[in-house]
């Protein structure tokens, strides 16, 4: 199976300013084939009998002129590999998988494509690898690169980004694992129909996603460390004064810029931040004894109202739960939900959701659902049977308890994005 992966590279300063230079020719020949692109749809459009189209190809040659000195001192490989991608993307767009090239702006993150003429990744004397970058003639020399781990493949291509000052080098490579024996979604709920409950209960887990515990998974829970939280804490403050210092300052001027850099860094630090902790979170969920790992089928919607509370049940401390946190938790429940998936599915685990309908007023040992139920943010005590629990826990095992009946039901069905349905 093809594995993506994606390491920090600090390259000096004069690498620097060659590899922006490198980024910013392919870049010029990217958005040259767009206007090729407008230009040509134009003609076509007055000149060309209808159904019959101008031709789109991968040449990229003609734009270098005596008006763009600077692309030669660019590896033509790279101008290349920048109008090869765009012509597959025009391809993909043709398909209907993706949208028309579009031209890229200055100012955005950007990156360079490398082939195996332009860069050399092979092991030193000790073992550990070492990336060149450049041809023969026309090169940066050693690119210093944190290679976290040595366990892949040398690549055939590369790509070296640049996002916000931050350099990065990232590849896919064949990582030896046979994908033509994993099952999809329905084989496996074909399996574990089969199974009988007691057994589903000790394989299966139910995450629970909120905001005093981001994570609740049948016992455990996870959280970002104390260390993470100071920081992000820290950075809230750095939000509101460079935005709205931002919005006051001209366009273009320099002291803008660098307002804008500094915004963009901290954002940086929090994504960050949430990436590490749904990798880690997602790694440790899937290394589980668990097999069948059950999720809310969450919408922004519900989020919405999770935060905001019903006329019944309103949300305490909405300011709180309204800013920065959750902005931050939104988009880590999203991105835990996708790397759960796909790190289950490699591991031959699979990932099923059901519907979030409510389940933090249900409860888990009889069933009873009222909002009386939850006596504050994290204490539920069931007003039928008295059951006490943590209100997370509680979720977590009412998904669990639903996932397991709808799998046994034969009337249940897999939707396309995984949930479990029963229409009976
Ligand atoms: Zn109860």
């Amino acid at each position: 199976m093809l594995t993506g992966i994606k390491f920090l590279a600090k390259p000096s300063t004069e690498q620097k300013i060659r590899l922006s230079q490198w980024m910013g020719c392919a870049r010029v020949i990217w958005n040259a084939k767009c206007e090729e692109d407008e230009y040509l749809r134009k003609f076509s459009v007055r000149y060309l009998p209808v159904g019959t189209y101008p031709p789109i190809d991968q040449t990229f040659s003609q734009y270098k002129t005596e008006l763009t000195p600077w692309l030669k001192d660019c590896p033509s490989q790279i101008l290349r590999n920048s109008a090869v991608n765009w012509y597959q993307t025009y391809q993909k767009f043709l398909k209907g998988i993706c949208g028309r090239p579009r031209k890229k702006r200055k100012g955005d993150a950007s990156s360079i494509h490398l082939t195996r003429e332009v860069f050399i990744l092979e092991k030193d004397a000790f073992g550990n690898f070492k990336l060149f970058i450049g041809s023969k003639t026309n090169n940066i020399g050693y690119l210093r690169v944190k290679f976290h781990t040595n366990n892949f493949s040398v690549p055939n291509s590369i790509r070296i980004r640049r996002e916000k000052d931050r350099y990065y080098v990232s590849f896919c490579y064949e990582d030896g694992i046979d994908g033509s024996d994993l099952w999809e979604k329905e084989q496996y709920l074909k399996h574990f129909s089969q199974f009988s409950s007691a057994e589903l209960d000790e394989i299966t887990i139910g995450i629970d996603r909120g905001i005093k515990r981001p994570v609740q998974a049948g016992d455990s829970y996870f959280d970002l460390s104390d260390n993470e939280k100071r920081k992000r804490s820290g950075r809230e403050k750095y939000f509101k004064r460079p935005q709205r210092r931002l919005s006051k300052q001209k366009k273009g001027s320099r002291r803008r810029e660098l307002c804008k850099t500094k915004l963009g860094k901290t954002h940086q630090r929090i994504s960050n931040i949430r990436n590490n902790f749904c990798h880690q979170t997602s790694k440790r969920l899937v290394q589980g004894q668990s097999k069948i790992l059950v999720f809310e089928d969450l919408k922004t919607k519900n989020m919405n109202r999770s935060a905001r509370g019903t006329v019944e049940n309103p949300g305490k401390k909405v300011r709180a739960k309204s800013g920065l946190n959750r902005n931050i938790l939104n988009q880590a429940w999203f991105k835990l939900e996708t790397f759960v998936e796909y790190k289950a599915h490699r591991s031959g685990k699979v990932v099923f959701k059901v519907s979030p309908h409510h389940t933090s007023q249900e409860c888990a040992d009889c069933g009873h659902t009222h909002p009386d139920n939850r006596v504050r943010q994290d204490l539920f005590v069931c007003t039928v049977c008295g059951n006490t629990d943590n209100a997370d826990r509680n979720a977590s095992r009412v998904i669990k308890k639903r996932a397991i009946n709808l799998i046994l039901d034969s009337g249940t069905e897999l939707s396309k994005k995984g949930v479990l349905v029963n229409s009976s």
